[in-house]
């Protein structure tokens, strides 16, 4: 960030008066331009024992499968951005379930939301962003080819669940190693301490 986006003038970086980080401030008018989490919102749509992927035609991750989502408005709720980003990736009506899984994605600074959902009819079709749509069962999973460690972990634990037809919320954080490898770390909530 190089100039205010209010005035246009030159920013510094320096931690403003009650507050405990450094901000971008602007030399003129003093605004402080504060820059916090983006939050991916994501569906997971199922069909009997079947889940819908989108192949990806944007970049990152062209030609990888996905689970519908994205980036949450302002003005949206987060129901509404899965079900938004699901008509627009795959043309598909969903009905909503339950909020399942949410990943810190620290490193790049986003909160990545997966609601579980009802695919309602099967008139599905690959939208702008998306080359390929299709519905998969767990043994045709493209488990190589997918997009995202967020989406390789939400099937996982959804084809685990799906026997159970019990499916708890998960928490992860998704971190970087020393090596450069993505590794998922669950938070367990299951303390007992009150
Ligand atoms: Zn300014």
């Amino acid at each position: 960030m190089k100039h205010c986006t209010q005035c246009g003038n030159s920013l510094s970086l320096r931690i403003p008066e009650s507050d405990n980080r450094e901000r971008h401030i602007c030399n003129s008018c003093g605004h402080i331009h504060y820059v916090n989490p983006s939050i991916i919102v994501c569906a997971l749509p199922c069909f009997e024992d079947q889940v819908l992927l989108c192949k990806r035609a944007i970049e990152p991750r062209y030609g990888l499968w996905t689970l519908p989502g994205g980036f949450m408005e302002n003005d949206e709720s987060s129901p509404e951005a899965a079900i938004r980003e699901t008509m627009e990736e795959a043309c598909a009506r969903i009905e909503l379930m339950n909020l399942y899984t949410f990943f810190n994605v620290v490193h790049i600074n986003q909160v990545h939301l997966f609601f579980r959902a009802r695919l309602l009819d099967l008139n599905f079709a690959a939208g702008s962003e998306s080359m390929d749509v299709a519905l998969f069962r767990y043994a045709d999973i493209p488990w190589k080819e997918l997009a995202f460690p967020a989406v390789e972990s939400t099937l996982q634990h959804y084809f685990q669940d799906l026997p159970k037809q019990h499916f708890p919320m998960r928490v992860a954080d998704i971190i970087i190693t020393e090596n450069n490898n993505r590794i998922i770390r669950p938070h367990d909530f299951s303390h007992d301490r009150f």
